[in-house]
């Protein structure tokens, strides 16, 4: 069995990223987690199937598989160690970031009940509110990402508050603290789709929030070669989401868990690069002539930049802006980049830009994506691990061709 430290809860989430909480024994000694890949997990006897079956009949647990579905090892140590980062009691893994929001959210959901969610969210979340929960007798309010809006808008049978904090692209931050305190005057149950944020750069669940939620197909995950999603909390609430997850499926595949696994190892590491990355980008970016507007929460410029300072421990590598200039413009800029791939996504290796309009929102009314903000000029940058001078070498570069 292998040493168990007396104090790891006082690690730092890069050191929890590489040893968890609780060390497991693996088979030959193995160092890494061992890729499980199996559907299912047999019995040696009918005798052995008979006892398990009654023990959890009694709801006594007497072995732990039984089927794919129901839980894998590789996936449940990735599990422990998401939780320990997060400083969560539980985490349950999804196949990816959208299955985690859409089943937390039916896990929790309830016929004539009201969810608001925070405008400027993940196109699919979006969607998911806007379309799909009236369906479910659901109702649903969309409004500004600040604690009083989301006051305004609790209603009698309001039982859901949903958050990101950053929003994306434009990186408002909420102030978890005081739509916390409104949830608990108001018995509200609060989620938060942290995923921009990480749980590296914020703690919303130290901050009272009950369920926090990140796709990890992004920072957490890290290399752009995987779709995960996760949802983190109390034991109990995970419990529920769990049961659902039993149900439904969208479990990621063990070789997934293994590849996330391997990402938090150097989760510490990549978070502290991102967010020198974003800073350093961000500024330049906001002193170039050819610039309109940046967001990045490290800018004193950012209208949330006091709530940001406050809660969050750095800003991460997303950065948003306005070019001067109109479509054709902004198309050269990115037709120019060298090292930036056009792809959505984000807090992967490579660095990643997507003009917002035409990537996230082509489908949507030319005068709706100006009333959501999506102008023709609109930029998103998801910066990778490539060395800041050549981040910013190329961006000057590009910029110079316009
Ligand atoms: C990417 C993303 C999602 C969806 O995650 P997938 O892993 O792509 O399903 C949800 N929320 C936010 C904020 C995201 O960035």
């Amino acid at each position: 069995m292998a040493k168990k430290p007396a104090n790891p809860k006082n690690w730092k989430p890069a050191t929890l990223g590489i040893h968890g909480l609780d060390r497991v024994h693996h088979a030959h000694f193995a160092v890494s987690t061992p890729i499980v890949h199996t559907s299912n997990y047999y019995f040696n006897n009918t005798q052995e199937v008979y006892d398990f079956m009654k023990a959890k009949s009694e709801g006594r647990v007497i072995r732990e598989h039984e089927y794919g579905r129901y839980g894998n090892p590789t996936q449940e140590e990735c599990e422990r160690k998401l939780a320990a980062v997060e400083g969560a009691e539980r985490a349950v893994l999804f196949s990816s970031g959208m299955s985690a929001v859409i089943l937390t959210l039916m896990t929790f959901m309830r016929r004539d009940g009201h969810i608001i969610f925070t405008s400027d969210c993940y196109r699919q979340t979006r969607d998911f509110a806007a379309n799909l929960l009236a369906e479910f007798g659901i109702q649903v309010s969309m409004v500004d990402p600040t604690a009083e809006a989301i006051e305004k808008a609790i209603r009698p049978n309001t039982n859901i508050i949903f958050t990101e904090s950053p929003t994306n692209p434009y990186l408002r931050c909420l102030d978890l603290e005081a739509v916390v305190k409104v949830a608990k005057q108001h018995k509200v149950m609060t989620i938060i789709d942290s995923t921009l944020a990480t749980s590296y750069n914020l703690k919303p669940l130290e901050m009272g929030v009950d369920v926090v939620i990140h796709s990890a197909t992004k920072y957490l995950g890290g290399h752009n070669d995987l779709l995960a999603g996760v949802s983190l909390g109390s034991d109990k609430l995970m419990n529920d989401i769990y049961r659902m997850q039993r149900m439904i499926g969208a479990t990621p595949g063990p070789l997934t868990c293994f590849l996330l696994e391997r990402g938090l190892k150097t989760f510490g590491l990549r978070m502290k690069h991102h967010n020198e990355a974003g800073l350093a980008v961000a500024a330049m970016l906001e002193a170039h002539p050819k610039i309109e507007k940046v967001w990045y929460p490290g800018l004193d410029s950012h209208p949330d930049r006091a709530i940001a300072k406050a809660q969050m421990k750095g800003f991460g590598s997303v950065v948003t802006f306005l070019l001067k200039g109109d479509d054709a413009k902004t198309r050269k800029f990115i037709d120019a980049l060298e090292l930036f791939l056009i792809t959505p996504s984000l807090g992967g290796s490579e660095s990643l830009v997507t003009q917002m309009w035409m990537m996230s929102f082509f489908d949507y009314p030319a005068d709706y994506r100006k009333k959501i903000g999506m102008s023709d000029n609109l930029v998103r940058l998801a910066l990778g691990l490539e060395d800041v001078d050549d981040l910013l070498a190329d961006l000057k570069q590009a910029l110079e061709k316009i």
